[in-house]
């Protein structure tokens, strides 16, 4: 078999066998063939799509590239959380702890920023001295005795996502539902996991821009799940503007530490416990949804939640002083306004001028291996719907180096709409699959 002729037959509209797929997915995990080869034929994905069979073949082989770590040791349902991508979505951070909180066991391998949207390890790796990269005997213990451990792909377990992911991110090729489905069901499976609630973004901050699109992809991620005997359910959710106000690693820690505390944004309020409280029902703590929707609130209220995401900071070696403390986050040292040039409402914050703005001044990467600036962002001051006055102030940037501020600064004026009138109110929660 030649990698060529695969690339070719893939760019020619043919469908792989599961032999075929593999032989690629190995041979790139094992360094044999190429980033060049693999972003052509990524690409070729990109533009055909793959058949479920495809789907399925290519998911199989990235898990089997690693082990699907064993937690019968560990006590519970195993149930984790995981979201197709958007601009200050910090949900896992939230939703996560919650959960852990209220009983369920949480195993978390989680990716870094992709394209314009952030990612939950980075945003982690913000906290000084935070370890992500955990060894499998260390996840297990740890979920034995905190109930959630977070970590990334890692020689051990889904290795092939890690490669593939970090050369989709340099290769515009993240925007294929094929790619993103085997990339998120490889690392999940491989976690090992009974259940799993997915976050399927839509709108402008998404990869996914269409609602029929992330149906398509929402069901593919269930369907998998399902013939390999995993409760999963989906749910899709409005990404046309940023989750809550911070966008950028250290940044959305903070608003993270506020929402735990019960004063943080409405919206990443109230979808990070809807995440939770179908966590809590797929790990069986609660035998119907409304209960877990209640169990869910009262973690928040009384600070569960919180104190969980201190002790699973200071386990994995983190300073949980953060959490009180936001200057001992990494900060920056420029702030740019941005001022509204009119009177009216905000009609839209679009969601990927915003990312791509923080992912120019250093919140994401433009190579394999650039380092992330974790003190960088934005953070709105105004949402879609709010009246605001000529002059006042819409967003503030947060730089550390002058590279690339104008540009950034002019992409977020641009992302703002002001209208005359109020735009008509868009749901959070779009849908639920599964
Ligand atoms: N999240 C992932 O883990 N993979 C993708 O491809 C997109 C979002």
């Amino acid at each position: 078999m030649r990698t060529v002729d695969l690339i070719r037959r893939k760019r020619d509209g043919e469908e792989l066998s599961p032999e075929e797929i593999g032989f690629l997915v190995d041979n790139y995990t094992q360094g044999v063939i190429p980033d060049y080869q693999m972003a052509a034929f990524l690409m070729a994905v990109f533009h055909h799509g793959m058949g479920e069979k495809e789907v399925d073949a290519m998911t199989d082989r990235m898990i089997a590239t690693g082990q699907i770590v064993d937690l019968s040791s560990v006590p519970g349902v195993k149930v984790d959380k995981h979201s197709t991508g958007g601009v200050g979505d910090k949900t896992s951070l939230i939703a996560a702890p919650l959960a852990a909180s209220a009983g369920a066991v949480v195993p978390m391998i989680s990716g870094r920023a992709l394209g314009h949207t952030g990612g939950t390890l980075d945003k982690l790796e913000s906290i000084p001295g935070f370890r992500t990269n955990l060894t499998v005997d260390e996840f297990r213990e740890q979920l034995r005795m905190y109930g959630l451990a977070f970590m990334g792909q890692s020689a051990e377990v889904a290795p092939a996502d890690g490669k593939l992911y970090a050369l989709r991110d340099v290769t515009g090729t993240i925007e294929s539902l094929p790619l993103i489905a085997s990339s998120i069901m490889s690392k999940k499976v491989a976690e090992g996991i009974d259940s799993l609630v997915l976050d399927v973004k839509v709108g402008s901050g998404a990869f996914i821009k269409r609602q029929v699109d992330a149906r398509r992809l929402a069901q593919m991620m269930v369907g998998t799940g399902r013939r390999k005997d995993k409760r999963v359910q989906a749910l899709i959710t409005d990404m046309s503007q940023p989750l809550g106000y911070a966008v950028g690693n250290a940044l959305e820690i903070m608003e993270v530490s506020q929402t735990l505390q019960n004063a943080g944004p409405t919206d990443l309020t109230r979808l990070s416990l809807e995440l939770a409280s179908r966590m809590i029902f797929l790990g069986r703590i609660t035998m119907t949804l409304d209960d877990a929707r209640e169990l869910a609130q009262r973690k928040l209220l009384d600070g569960s939640g919180y104190k969980k995401f201190k002790e699973v900071i200071q386990a994995q070696g983190g300073n949980a002083q953060v959490l009180d403390r936001f200057d001992l986050l990494p900060n920056a040292t420029g702030v740019r306004e941005i001022s509204s040039p009119r009177n009216g409402y905000v009609s839209a914050v679009e969601a990927e001028s915003i990312g791509l703005a923080a992912a120019m001044i250093g919140g994401g990467r433009d190579t394999k291996d650039d380092a992330i600036d974790p003190a960088v962002g934005v953070i709105l001051e105004v949402k879609v719907g709010e009246k605001v006055d000529q002059g006042a102030v819409l967003c503030r940037i947060y730089y550390t180096k002058e590279d690339h501020i104008e540009e950034a600064a002019e992409m977020v004026e641009d992302a703002f709409r002001i209208s005359a009138t109020a735009p008509e109110e868009r749901e959070l929660i779009l849908e639920v699959v599964g």
